[in-house]
């Protein structure tokens, strides 16, 4: 039996998403800001606006430093924050409603105190912050001075997810089916193996920001999964098949479909 108080929360949210009415030529616009969601399959497509609808319903936007937010960021935000929740859905994400859009990179000032006692205050420059049972802070960017293999909102997102199991540690809410310990072995390998390669100054297939911390090493993961993903399963093929099963797509075989098949045996062709 469906309680009134249930009842009443199920209209609300039906009025809510009908006041949300997207434009073919608006999703068009967005999603070509965001050419990697070509490498996923039609129905996660449809998928993917659906949720960004019910996001758009459910959460509010705010512009920060004056920041005017139009229709089209918004859209361009809802897409991407729903990438990671493509299998999970919505409920993810519950608890919190705040979205708050700065226009390009702002700081936040930290006060922490040391080993010794001493408290430190500084002003840190971040691109995006995600508050446990808060809101979300990213940062806008125009194409032209967008931070280059950097996605701030699927990272920022990411970091939701790691929280909803509390600390933000790189392992988030595993489905049933899915091996904690497979995680684990899988990550922590990752994660040893990309500090070496950011110590050694080598190119890595991640950001590099992702050596701070097993946290950072998800969120950066999960950005290049979405974003170049045939890179992160060429480097590190076991995290790929963590994600892949995780966030339930496989953008890399998407990836090779829009591309094409690498040549197998390229100038071995007889004539
Ligand atoms: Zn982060």
């Amino acid at each position: 039996m469906i309680g009134i108080l249930e009842r009443f929360r199920r209209w609300r949210r039906a009025r809510r998403l009908d006041a949300v009415t997207v434009s073919d030529e608006m999703w068009e616009r967005a999603e070509g800001r965001l050419p990697f969601l070509d490498y996923l399959e039609a129905d996660h497509r449809r998928r993917l606006r659906e949720l960004a609808r019910a996001f758009i319903a459910e959460k509010q936007f705010y512009g920060a430093h004056g920041f005017a937010l139009t229709d089209e960021v918004i859209v361009t935000i809802a897409l991407q924050a729903c990438l990671p929740v493509l299998r999970i859905g919505l409920r993810a994400y519950r608890g919190w409603v705040g979205v708050i859009v700065y226009p390009g990179d702002f700081v936040i000032p930290r006060k922490i105190m040391d080993e010794t006692g001493v408290v430190h205050e500084y002003d840190d420059e971040v691109l995006g912050e995600a508050w446990e049972g808060g809101p979300v802070l990213v940062s806008w960017h125009d194409e032209a001075d967008a931070p280059e293999g950097v996605n701030v909102v699927i990272h920022e997102f990411a970091h939701k997810l790691d929280m909803e199991n509390g600390e933000v540690d790189g392992l988030p809410l595993l489905p049933a089916g899915m091996s904690r310990k497979a995680w684990a072995a899988a990550f922590s390998a990752g994660y040893e193996l990309f500090c070496r390669q950011v110590d050694a100054h080598e190119d890595t297939a991640l950001d590099p920001y992702g050596s701070e911390s097993p946290g950072e090493f998800f969120a950066v993961a999960s950005e290049g999964f979405f974003e170049a993903p045939c890179l992160l399963q060429e480097d590190f093929p076991a995290i790929y098949e963590q994600l892949r099963q995780f966030y339930g797509a496989d953008p890399a075989a998407g990836e090779r479909r829009v591309y094409g098949e690498p040549p197998q045996d390229a100038g071995a062709e007889s004539p």
